[in-house]
């Protein structure tokens, strides 16, 4: 799919943007994890159309951009399919940790997610991880994978929980306070 690299002007200084024709049936606008923004709009939406959108947007757009350079916070999730290669790589590092105690194979879903980095059905063995992980360093994405793992051997967070995440991952707590740092935001509709 061909992105266009577009330019607006707006009250609050220019704005460059890349811009995709897609079949969906909204516009969508995002900041990706090297701070450009993007824009995929359905068929029947001119040029023009996506410009005023990303204007209307422009104090949005320049403040989200402006903390993904300091902070390299993942406000905005990438999408699923950048994230799914990134997060199959997690599971694929944790996963022989908890395999000697007996824990399948899970299967991977990635969604994105507001309230939660990830969660288990152990039941069904059904690991899902959410989409905003793949923007966060690689030790507390790691982190989350594991968690989520060690669920399909202890399904609850009781001290049997614990007593494996401490074995498996000494500093598992630093990388949880960590991650609060990051905050989940959606971008306006
Ligand atoms: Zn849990």
């Amino acid at each position: 799919m061909a992105e266009e690299l577009r330019r607006v002007d707006t009250p609050l200084g220019p704005i460059q943007y890349f811009l995709t024709v897609k079949s969906i049936k909204n516009i969508n606008l995002r900041i990706r994890a090297d701070g450009t923004a993007a824009v995929s709009v359905p068929r029947r939406v001119s040029k023009a159309r996506a410009d005023d959108f990303v204007r209307s947007r422009a104090d949005w757009v320049l403040e989200h951009q402006r903390r993904r350079t300091e902070l390299g916070t993942p406000l905005v999730p990438p999408e699923k399919g950048e994230a799914l290669p990134v997060l199959t790589a997690a599971l694929e590092r944790m996963y022989p940790l908890v395999a000697p105690l007996g824990a399948k194979k899970p299967a991977l879903k990635v969604r994105f997610m507001t309230s939660r980095w990830g969660s288990c059905h152990w039941a069904k063995g059904i690991v899902t991880l959410n989409t905003a992980l793949a923007a966060v360093e690689e030790g507390l994405r790691d982190y989350v994978a594991l968690h989520e793992l060690v669920h399909l051997l202890h399904p609850d967070h009781g001290p049997g929980f614990y007593a494996v995440m401490d074995a498996l991952m000494p500093d598992w707590q630093t990388r949880r306070r960590a991650l609060r740092r990051y905050a989940l935001e959606r971008p306006p509709k």
